[in-house]
């Protein structure tokens, strides 16, 4: 198989023959057809995440066809359309995984991280933390699904459901999504981009949202919960202040430059400043079923697996629209 492959931290991904892995117990083969380019894969291949298995095949928004059922799965058949996302593996077993969070779990492992991922022509996943998809999308459009999708509605959950005007800094993949989402559920999106970036304003607009202006400025009304996508910690004191007393705001990238310091003011009045993590199945179960009802419509831009590198510099300068997809079925 055609696999992208890092090898060390820093350097661009190589395009190598790998052997493709057979299913172990309890695993699907995957003939690949599509994987999203998520902001964490960026933050892998820069060696901000220090922990990957390495050498890696990045790629945690896979999306392709069972070939090879492993020994004592069930629920999946040869030929089934799946989607492999970030959530690679638990031990099922500890507080965090009994308790309905086991986007928390010490043991858990992730797709294109500790185990190989979809920047491949096939990959081997754990059935248990794979999905079925929903029909009417085309490989490529569900991908970005399976990651900027559901990981931003874990994060829009944490804003709260009485949050009703929501701020997004940063407008790429998730926020082109969860903006779709936000809408259907009567909430008001306000987008922060970076400055002069004229095209993520206009992709808000054109969905819907209420206003859209530069992360330097203050929206037009008070915000009652901001998520930030962007992996900027300062936007997180100018979030701070465009919400609204009871606000929150939610952090939903896994790797953030450092916070400066703030006034205590802008906390204060109960406004909430917290994190997101990961993602459960529950999330992707209950998010895959809602996204064909809103009905949720993701732009991507496609690159091959030999422009992966290309993709990555793009959406590094903030020049991704919507969602970057490798499309490893050779349209
Ligand atoms: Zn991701
Ligand atoms: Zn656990």
């Amino acid at each position: 198989m055609r696999a992208a492959v890092m090898e060390r931290a820093g350097q661009p991904l190589l395009v190598r023959e790998l052997e493709a892995p057979g299913p172990g117990p309890g695993q699907i083969g995957v003939r690949v057809s599509a994987c999203g380019v998520c902001r964490t894969d960026l933050h892998i291949v820069d060696g901000e995440l220090s922990e990957p298995k390495l050498p890696l095949v990045p790629g945690h928004q896979v999306v392709g066809v069972v070939a090879e059922i492993g020994e004592g799965v069930s629920g999946f058949s040869v030929g089934d359309r799946v989607g492999i996302p970030w959530l690679g593996a638990t031990c099922g077993t500890c507080a965090f995984c009994t308790s309905g969070r086991e986007n928390l779990c010490a043991q858990a492992r992730f797709t294109g991280y500790h185990i190989d991922g979809g920047f491949a022509e096939y990959a081997v996943a754990d059935a248990r933390f794979c999905f079925p998809l929903p029909a009417g999308y085309s490989d490529l459009n569900v991908a970005p699904l399976l990651c900027a999708g559901l990981i931003g509605y874990r994060a829009l959950g944490m804003a709260g459901d009485s949050a009703r005007r929501i701020g997004f800094y940063g407008f790429g993949s998730a926020a082109h999504i969860l903006a779709q989402v936000c809408r259907f559920q009567g909430r008001e999106v306000y987008a922060f981009t970076r400055p002069g970036d004229v095209s993520a304003k206009s992709l808000a607009l054109r969905l819907g949202a209420s206003w859209a202006g530069d992360s330097q400025q203050l929206p037009p009304v008070p915000l009652d919960a901001a998520i930030l996508f962007a992996p900027d910690g300062a936007l997180v004191p100018l979030a701070l202040r465009a919400v609204e007393r009871g606000g929150s705001v939610v952090c939903a990238g896994i790797h953030m430059s450092d916070i400066p310091s703030f006034p205590y003011s802008i906390l204060w009045e109960e406004r909430a400043l917290k994190s997101v993590a990961n993602l459960t199945r529950a999330d992707a179960r209950e998010f895959l079923a809602l996204a064909p009802l809103v009905p949720i419509r993701t732009e991507v831009e496609v690159f091959s697996l030999e422009a992966l590198n290309d993709a990555l510099a793009r959406l590094r300068a903030g020049r991704i629209n919507g969602s970057a997809v490798v499309d490893l079925a050779g349209r």
